[in-house]
């Protein structure tokens, strides 16, 4: 499924793309294609439509049990994959980068129809954040190593950093393509082999990564890709005795299942990137022009759906009345419609079962008693669009202001002083990210130090980076991705002590 694409417009693309969907999808094991055992196939949704895109084969537990043998074959003692040098494991996710660029148009494409994602935003976003991280990676594969240690005795002792195994990577459909390459990127720098489970919404840019991945030359058995739904392949993969290490991302609910599977099972290593209710904090003494657009994109951006969405805004008292009067001006701005037509800024939310969560958040909020400043419900009649929705007078109480709403939707809250302000935006089970703006260097860093997330940005907001580790306190995951400690969580690490007869210092 590789394309020479000359085109520069996504609808020849999206002829392509039909085109290529016409045949189901299949499931990637030992880099070969795939009928699902049970035969069964699922259905694909273009959320903007609600149309059926294709149907794929639906992997289940004897799928997932033949992708961990390949994998597991993969990871042999004198495999290809395990006798390969690391530079050279460097050279094919550099590869594997180089052909997602090659074919960055059908990707994009692909996650716009798929995923709801603004076409522009697909195209020079994720595109660019997903061949960063390979090549980010690539750079990591023959550097990652141990240390020699001075231990006591004339012991002569070294640490490896060795690969763990074979890794579940249990993903989500908010970023579906940047989550791939987020999960398969520091396993493959590191030797381990993968499984990776797309979410049933968003299977289609990860089968065609899978194709990428032969066409770059990775061994079979090094990388699989088994759609199908949580409750089946994902949870064959957490409760699986022969996968090493599972890595997920997702809601927290299903994070504590994945935990709980590992634990009943064997054990096996668990990072979790989880959910999330991140407090972003305006002080009176910040540029106001520029918080009101962090704070306006940290909320709205992919239409809410992003676990570090900006989605408790505490401003300050003396400014709060002209900052909730901006950011209604500001959210009033959109243009939703079909992500893939050119001007439309805002596409659908993934789902009905997302949409209709969201509606009814805002429906609680009304209730409650917020004030609704704008939008307030669905958009349209086809497409599981939201109207963009700022609530002013919200109160910590709210449903709207505890639960991750996934959406659109942005909560104002007032406060008056920084002892007040830390506690309020510390007081959630969640610790994933948070914002802090303010001219004041001393508030900055007592507010960043006292907060507890796995992220503070000061006078920014959503300013991630691949060589900067990710992931979350409390109940919003466990583990770091991305960054040199993102590396270590595809490493088990081994010391090795070797009697000498005489050591010298
Ligand atoms: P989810 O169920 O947690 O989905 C994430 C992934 O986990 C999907 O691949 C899913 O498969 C899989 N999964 C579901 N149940 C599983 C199980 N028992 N064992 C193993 N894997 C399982 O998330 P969702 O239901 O799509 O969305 C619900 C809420 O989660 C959202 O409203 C949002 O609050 C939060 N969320 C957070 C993130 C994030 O980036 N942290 C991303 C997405 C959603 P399926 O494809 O069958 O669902
Ligand atoms: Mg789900």
């Amino acid at each position: 499924m590789t394309v020479n694409l000359s085109s520069p417009s996504p609808y020849c693309v999206f002829k392509y793309f039909l085109s290529v969907f016409a045949a189901s999808p299949q499931i990637f094991i030992n880099n070969e294609w795939h009928e699902s055992v049970s035969g069964k196939k699922f259905p694909v949704f273009n959320p903007a439509t609600e149309e059926i895109i294709c149907h794929v084969e639906e992997g289940d537990k004897a799928d997932v049990d033949k992708a961990v043998k390949a994998a597991r074959q993969a990871f042999q003692i004198g495999s290809p994959w395990r006798t390969m040098d690391a530079s050279e494991r460097g050279r094919l996710l550099n590869k594997l980068a180089d052909l997602m660029e090659r074919d960055r148009l059908l990707l994009a494409t692909m996650e716009s129809m798929n995923a709801g994602k603004v076409f522009p935003h697909a195209y020079m976003m994720d595109l660019h954040v997903g061949i960063k991280t390979l090549k980010y990676c690539a750079g990591w594969a023959d550097k990652v190593h141990g240390q020699t240690i001075p231990s006591d005795g004339d012991i002569f002792t070294y640490t490896r950093r060795e690969p763990i195994g074979v890794c579940g990577q249990i993903i989500p459909w908010n970023g579906p393509l940047v989550m791939f390459t987020w999960k398969i990127g520091p396993a493959l720098a590191c030797g381990n082999t993968v499984i990776v489970k797309p979410a049933e919404q968003t299977p289609l840019t990860a089968l065609h990564m899978a194709s990428l991945v032969k066409e770059a030359g990775f061994p079979p058995g090094v990388v699989n890709v088994v759609p199908g739904y949580g409750p089946t392949a994902g949870a064959a993969i957490s409760s699986h005795m022969d996968i090493d290490k599972v890595a997920f991302t997702g809601s927290t609910e299903v994070g504590k299942l994945i935990k709980e599977a590992a634990g009943k099972s064997n054990l096996k290593r668990v990072t979790l990137e989880l959910g999330g209710k991140s407090p972003c904090i305006v002080f009176a003494d910040a540029d106001l022009d520029s918080a009101v657009e962090f704070a306006h994109q940290g909320v709205f951006f992919h239409q809410g759906q992003l676990c570090i969405a900006a989605s408790r805004l505490f401003v300050e008292e003396s400014i709060y009345d002209e900052f909730v009067k901006r950011s209604v001006e500001r959210a009033k701005k959109y243009v939703p419609g079909n992500p893939l037509n050119a001007g439309i800024n805002q596409g659908p939310q993934i789902d009905k079962e997302q949409h209709t969560k969201i509606l009814d958040l805002i429906e609680s909020g009304k209730k409650e008693g917020a004030k609704l400043e704008c939008g307030g419900g669905r958009w349209g009649n086809k497409g599981f669009f939201v109207q963009p929705t700022v609530f002013s007078n919200v109160t910590d109480e709210m449903r709207i202001a505890k639960e991750e709403i996934f959406g659109p939707v942005q909560q104002i809250m007032k406060f008056k002083s920084i002892d007040d302000v830390i506690k309020r935006a510390n007081n959630t089970s969640y610790g994933l990210a948070a914002g802090v703006f303010t001219k004041d260097l001393d508030k900055a860093l007592t507010v960043s130090s006292a907060l507890q997330a796995g992220i503070v940005w000061v006078n920014c907001y959503l300013a991630m980076a691949v060589q900067c580790p990710f992931g979350g306190f409390k109940m919003s995951g466990n583990g770091r991705e991305l960054g040199e400690y993102g590396m270590y969580e595809y490493t088990e690490l081994k010391t090795v002590a070797v009697k000498i007869s005489q050591k010298n210092s």
